[in-house]
């Protein structure tokens, strides 16, 4: 282990060091609901916990990290009706989408990514065991969970009795208000996407999907759950109270909220108009990499503010990091292996290590940076930062402008845009469309060699 990370957990309210498990370490993340393009907000929540994911795998934590699909609610299931689509076919087309956006943004590809629909038996084992054990009880066809039964309801959120009970609205059957719904009986406008069940037809409530899939993956009492703050009440208020009223255990240790993207100073929604997707980041000339950063410079538990100047800051200071890699590998003379540890910044690393303190870990940096500028380097200098730096581009996840620069300085640019995009066909499984570009670039004088760490090309002698 390189050092031990310390995270807020919002059930204890209090920064805590996260211990290591043996085996792998389990984190479950809240995935998009895929009925359109993830916003840009959505994309803060992601972004964090990819960060999150990438710090604990260079701490050696072992992360298994699964982050689910949402593919059945009342979005989903109009937007297929809409469109004329099977349900299916309209979620695997935005779950599509949504892959891709991750990519362009070199999100860490969950272990296992399941959905609600693939996991419905799941779904109604655990509701069943709840009827079983009288949390919950059947109403018209729908099963509903008892609040008043689980006497810890609140421990997470620490809402008042009042907030608490307040419940939704829906369900106008229910014992109580705040009761929430495990399982909802098939209505008119649900068309075609009705499941059997022992209480009739009809479908998962939102939660369960989420309490049975991280049980099936992680177990009982795995170490993180996170998501976006607003998912603290109800989502996962009712996941713990699902999970644990159910097994007599805990659903997870610690729990990991990332605060809002505002635009503005203002809520994004769609009834302002201000909500952006990855497509409009483009359409404004800013790249991928640069909405990544611009998502991950604030300090994930404070609110984020987005305006277009923050994307243009990002742009700079990207150019700075891909600089100062360029300057580290022609200084170098040669790509050294990574890092396994860090030395030259370890004050940087300690700032992540604690509690993901990105802020200072980029002050760091940067003056950092603004020293190296004043001096020069020795080759085995060079050597020793860059080795460091592939690292730490590694943990913020701008490993690609070292990869990209590092050819540049032999490779022409026709060759690593084919490169780049035999690359995008392999991660899309395209093997035959990859082999073609590999006999495209043999044609050109390259051949190419895939490894742990990307392609390497090499320029066949005449
Ligand atoms: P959804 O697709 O609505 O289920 O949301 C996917 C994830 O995005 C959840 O973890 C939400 O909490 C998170 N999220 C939604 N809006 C925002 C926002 N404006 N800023 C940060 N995260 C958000
Ligand atoms: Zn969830």
């Amino acid at each position: 282990m390189e050092g031990f990370l310390k995270l807020y957990n919002t059930l204890s309210r209090q920064v805590e060091v996260v211990a290591s498990v043996p085996g792998n370490f389990g984190v479950y993340c809240c995935g998009p609901t895929v009925y359109n393009y993830a916003h840009i907000g959505n994309f803060r929540t992601f972004a964090a916990v990819d960060l999150l994911v990438r710090v604990l795998d260079c701490a050696g934590y072992r992360p298994f990290f699964v982050r689910n699909i949402t593919d059945i609610d009342d979005k989903t299931i109009s937007g297929a009706r809409t469109t004329g689509q099977s349900l299916a076919t309209f979620t695997g087309k935005w779950t599509k989408i949504f892959r891709e956006d991750c990519r362009a943004l070199n999100l860490v590809e969950p272990s296992v990514e399941p959905c609600a629909t693939a996991h419905l038996d799941e779904q109604i084992d655990l509701i069943g065991l709840l009827l079983e054990k009288k949390f919950a009880y059947v109403r018209s066809g729908s099963v509903y969970f008892r609040v008043s039964s689980w006497k810890s309801y609140g421990l997470l959120s620490r809402l008042s009795e009042r907030e608490l009970l307040m419940g939704d609205g829906n369900g106008a059957e229910k014992e109580n208000a705040g009761d929430f719904v495990l399982w909802k009986a098939s209505k008119e406008s649900d068309g075609e996407v009705r499941y059997g069940s022992p209480w009739g037809e009809g479908r998962p409530g939102w939660h369960i999907e989420c309490s049975a899939m991280a049980m099936k993956y992680l177990g009982n009492n795995f170490p993180i759950h996170a998501g976006g703050i607003d998912l603290c009440f109800p989502h996962h208020e009712n996941e713990i109270a699902q999970t644990e009223a159910a097994t007599g255990q805990n659903l997870a240790k610690l729990w990991f909220h990332v605060a809002h993207l505002r635009i503005g100073g203002e809520k994004m929604s769609k009834s302002i108009g201000n909500l952006y997707n990855l497509n409009d980041i483009r359409e404004m000339g800013y790249s991928p990499e640069t909405l990544r950063y611009a998502l991950l410079s604030g300090h994930y538990r404070q609110p984020l503010n987005f305006a277009v100047g923050s994307l243009r800051a990002s742009s700079r200071a990207l150019g700075r990091l891909r600089q100062h890699g360029l300057r580290l590998v022609e200084n170098a003379g040669e790509m050294p292996a990574m890092a396994e540890k860090f030395e030259i910044f370890s004050p940087l690393w300690e700032a992540l290590l604690d509690d993901l303190h990105v802020p200072k870990a980029l002050g760091l940096l940067f003056s950092h940076l603004q020293k190296a500028t004043a001096g020069g380097y020795t080759a085995s200098d060079a050597r020793k930062e860059l080795s460091e730096w592939l690292r730490l581009m590694k943990v913020f996840g701008f490993s690609y402008p070292v990869e990209k620069f590092s050819m540049q300085v032999t490779t022409p640019e026709e060759i690593v845009a084919i490169a780049e995009a035999r690359k995008r066909l392999r991660e899309d499984r395209d093997f035959a469309g990859a082999d073609a570009l590999r006999e495209k670039l043999l044609g050109l004088g390259w051949s190419i060699q895939d490894g742990s760490g990307g392609y390497e090309l090499a320029r066949l002698s005449d």
